[in-house]
């Protein structure tokens, strides 16, 4: 392979599938590059019970609703066909088992280099996920644990723990539902909670979180951060007492400022309430046969399980000195031909953005080449 292309798409995850959708209807010809042998590895990855936290009807790709029969919260598995049936249905043709390893500035446009050879494009989207590479904090102790230790991105499910005490360290929306998950499977799960946690229910009323979400950013964010933990109170009572503080920055303030969801209640908190799920403070100190915490107390665990988080990865594969705009479209996106997609955490949920974010760039995009063809027709 070594060949020119007006686009190359980095990732054919979601993100990188919702935009190609959206170049392949405007006429724009495009390569989409996948290190892994599927479309939405990350997907197939993920632990079994994982379903959608939006509602189907924000969650779709562009173009393609999810089908009627499906429910309201898609699980997994179905997700996964959605997506397969989604390159098929745009005829998508995916370069499978190519990591790109840098993209460079090359004249006006990009030099990429993949696995099996490289590649000249005038446009670059960059759409390798935001949940890329695990994060790992370093834990004073960690590696004198004789137990199990293992990363949330390579849990699956709960047999393998039946019956034995883990630790969950981090709660996140990975590690509470993590947490129910062992809970459910007869494992006896604690959970680490540093700082505090914002804590949302799925649906409030029967209205699911994520309208509300939309609807709440009509009001000015002083005022939705002074009035959600009121009703949220109201709705999932007072959860201090069980270790579960409020930390003092506002939801929509962290979500803004850190990019960081509230955690989306499908269980945990009446597991936590029953006492099935034990809550325990920030790790001081991890040992042989468990963890010393912050409270001073010690407890002995079978396995870890560090829900510690992910982040994007893509800044390597970027030549030093190449800042990229943020996510979707922008002056600085538009100037470089260098786009981001899927990088951007919202209250209304990431593949709602993602949607947006891929009809704005392949509009953009084709905008660009558009004006370009009018230049050499007509040079002014
Ligand atoms: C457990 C979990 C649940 C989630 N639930 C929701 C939800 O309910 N609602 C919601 O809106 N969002 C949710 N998200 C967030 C987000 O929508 C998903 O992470 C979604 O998969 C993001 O799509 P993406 O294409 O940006 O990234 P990914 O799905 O991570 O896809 C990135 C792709 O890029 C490929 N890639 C990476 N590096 C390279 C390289 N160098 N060369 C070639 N290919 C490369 C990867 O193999 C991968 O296929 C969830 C995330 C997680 C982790």
């Amino acid at each position: 392979m070594d060949d020119t292309t007006p686009v190359a798409i980095i990732g054919a995850g979601p993100a990188g599938l919702a935009v190609a959708a959206c170049l392949r209807q405007a006429g724009v010809d495009f390569v989409l590059l996948e290190k892994e042998a599927q479309a939405a590895p990350a997907w197939r990855r993920h632990y079994e019970r994982v379903h959608l936290h939006t509602t189907k009807r924000y969650s779709s790709l562009p173009f393609v609703p999810f089908p009627r029969d499906y429910p309201r919260y898609v699980p997994r598995d179905l997700f996964a066909d959605y997506l397969d049936a989604y390159a098929q249905r745009f005829d998508l043709r995916a370069r499978f088992g190519q990591s790109v390893r840098m993209i460079t500035r090359q004249g006006r446009g990009w030099h990429v280099e993949a696995t099996s050879g490289d590649l000249h494009a005038s446009h670059v989207v960059i759409a390798t996920g935001n949940n890329a590479e695990p994060l790992m904090p370093g834990f004073a102790g960690a590696d004198a644990f004789r137990g199990e230790r293992l990363h949330s991105a390579d849990y699956r499910n709960a047999t393998p723990f039946a019956g034995r005490s883990v630790l969950i360290v981090g709660m996140g929306n990975t590690g509470a539902e993590i947490a129910l998950d062992l809970v459910e499977g007869g494992a006896r799960p604690t959970i680490s909670v540093r700082g505090g946690v914002h804590i949302v229910p799925r649906e409030l009323l029967g209205v699911p979180i994520q309208m509300i979400g939309m609807a709440a950013r009509l009001m000015p964010q002083r005022i939705n951060d002074a009035l959600f933990p009121v009703i949220l109170d109201l709705t999932l009572g007072r959860l201090e007492k069980y270790g579960l503080k409020r930390p003092s920055q506002g939801m929509l303030q962290q979500i803004a400022v850190a990019s960081r969801i509230p955690v989306i209640d499908v269980g945990t908190v009446d597991k936590i309430r029953e006492g099935a799920i034990k809550v325990a403070p920030d790790i001081a100190e991890i040992t042989e046969q468990g963890a010393h915490f912050a409270d001073g107390k010690h407890h002995e665990f079978d396995a870890i399980i560090f829900a510690t988080g992910f982040r994007p990865g893509y800044a390597r594969l970027l030549e030093p000195g190449i800042q990229p705009g943020r996510s979707g479209v922008n002056a600085r996106a538009s100037e470089l031909g260098l786009y981001l997609i899927g990088f951007h955490n919202t209250v209304t949920g990431l593949l709602r953005e993602i949607s947006i974010e891929a009809g704005q760039i392949a509009d953009d995009i084709r905008l660009r080449r558009d004006r370009k063809n009018a230049a050499e027709i007509l040079p002014i």
